[in-house]
């Protein structure tokens, strides 16, 4: 029987989490969520999950067919929350989708892997004050998520199948589980986003390097909308800021939240007026309906960048005080996909602890 720590409260520990105790019944006979910060908590801007949209709507351009299907398997199990569990904070919706008609067709358009999707009519454009020999438009049925609803959700059902949720001080290494835990865990599932390269420096410290953040600039609004917008590439006349864009998605409980900004490797926590200003007027200009909106809160959060994209790998680490090793399944570093590709991604941490538990030479996991 093994022991598992999974470190990290945000979705991709705690999916991570769930997957692992509904895969491993039998393996399992202790897992416990070990993290500094929990849903509810709004103290730390490096703790994403919280601050994000949330919505589904893949990001995966140069055809990695990994990451896609990551994202096609989240994709149908937040459609099936929806349906299935009313109270977990996820949510329908229609979104309707501008882009460039320079840009390449997203995989999910081109392969009409999404549901409900429709080609809008250069009139719907038009009236987005989009110029339709520029740019397209798509809709299609997405999701909405209300972070802290949802990754409380996601709690219970760990308590539900068993498992335990602990808060700890920051871990300087990541060899501190130990002696946090007292003894040495069969596995740890290493989710600690941005701060995953810090924890990391001793054993790994090429990661210090490549995990970096991508700040995120969020206002909310009281207003409600059927349906979610984004605008990829703002046209001249907006007089955007740099790395601005423009998503606005209802949320289950009504108001929406109003992006965005992805700046590479700024840390600031300061909100910038005249960025807020700027996603006020564009937002206005493109959605008319909301026109009159009411701000009742700006934030900013940091997205946990990595070089070479999401780390889902298997590492063991020499123990000091111990004979034994540690061993690690990493999976942080996700962006801004953390929502929309968690089942993937954990059922991909499944296959690693598979491979952890029965000493498996290689990964048998296959998407
Ligand atoms: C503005 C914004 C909008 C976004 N919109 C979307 C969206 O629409 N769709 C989508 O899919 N994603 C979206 N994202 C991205 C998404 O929020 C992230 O990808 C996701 O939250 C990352 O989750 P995580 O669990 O990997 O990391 P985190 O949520 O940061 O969790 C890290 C956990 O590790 C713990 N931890 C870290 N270091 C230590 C340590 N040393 N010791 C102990 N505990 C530690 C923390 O306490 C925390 O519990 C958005 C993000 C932002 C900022």
């Amino acid at each position: 029987m093994s022991k598992v720590v999974v470190l990290g409260g945000g979705v991709s520990g705690l999916t991570s989490a769930l997957c692992l105790l509904a895969q491993f019944k039998d393996t399992i006979e202790e897992l416990t969520v070990l993290a500094s910060e929990y849903p509810g908590d709004y103290h730390a801007p490096d703790y994403t999950s919280p601050w994000a949209g949330a919505n589904w709507c893949s990001f995966v351009r140069d055809g990695d067919k990994l990451q896609i299907q990551r994202d096609k398997l989240t994709y149908d199990v937040l459609l099936q929350l929806a349906d299935r569990e009313q109270s977990c904070g996820v949510k329908k919706y229609c979104l309707k989708t501008f882009m460039s008609r320079n840009s390449a067709v997203p995989w999910y358009i081109k392969d009409g892997f999404v549901k409900g999707l429709k080609e809008l009519s250069n009139e719907e454009v038009k009236s987005r004050k989009l110029d339709p020999s520029q740019v397209r438009g798509f809709e299609f049925t997405t999701v909405s998520i209300n972070p802290t609803r949802y990754n409380n959700y996601l709690i219970s059902q760990i308590v539900k199948a068993g498992g335990a949720v602990r808060r700890v001080k920051r871990l300087d290494t990541i060899d501190q589980v130990v002696d946090v835990m007292g003894y040495v865990p069969s596995l740890v599932v290493n989710c600690t986003g941005v701060n995953a390269g810090k924890l990391l420096r001793e054993v790994d410290p090429n990661e210090q390097d490549r995990v970096y953040p991508v700040k995120g600039h969020i206002l909310q609004i009281y207003e409600d909308l059927p349906y979610q917008v984004i605008i990829e590439d703002l046209p001249k006349e907006d007089n955007a800021l740099p790395n601005q864009f423009l998503n606005v998605f209802p949320r289950p409980e009504g108001g929406c939240i109003v992006g965005g900004l992805a700046a590479k490797g700024d840390y600031s926590k300061d909100i910038d007026p005249e960025l807020s200003s700027s996603i006020l007027r564009v937002m206005k200009r493109h959605i008319p309906e909301l026109s009159t909106a009411t701000v009742y809160n700006s934030y900013v959060a940091f997205r946990p960048g990595r070089k070479g994209g999401v780390r889902i790998d298997f590492s063991e680490y020499p123990l000091a005080k111990h004979v034994s090793t540690l061993k690690v399944v990493h999976n942080y570093g996700i962006g801004g996909s953390g929502y929309q590709s968690s089942y993937g991604i954990a059922m991909e941490v499944c296959g690693y602890a598979e491979r952890a538990f029965l000493q498996r030479p290689k990964c048998p996991f296959k998407l």
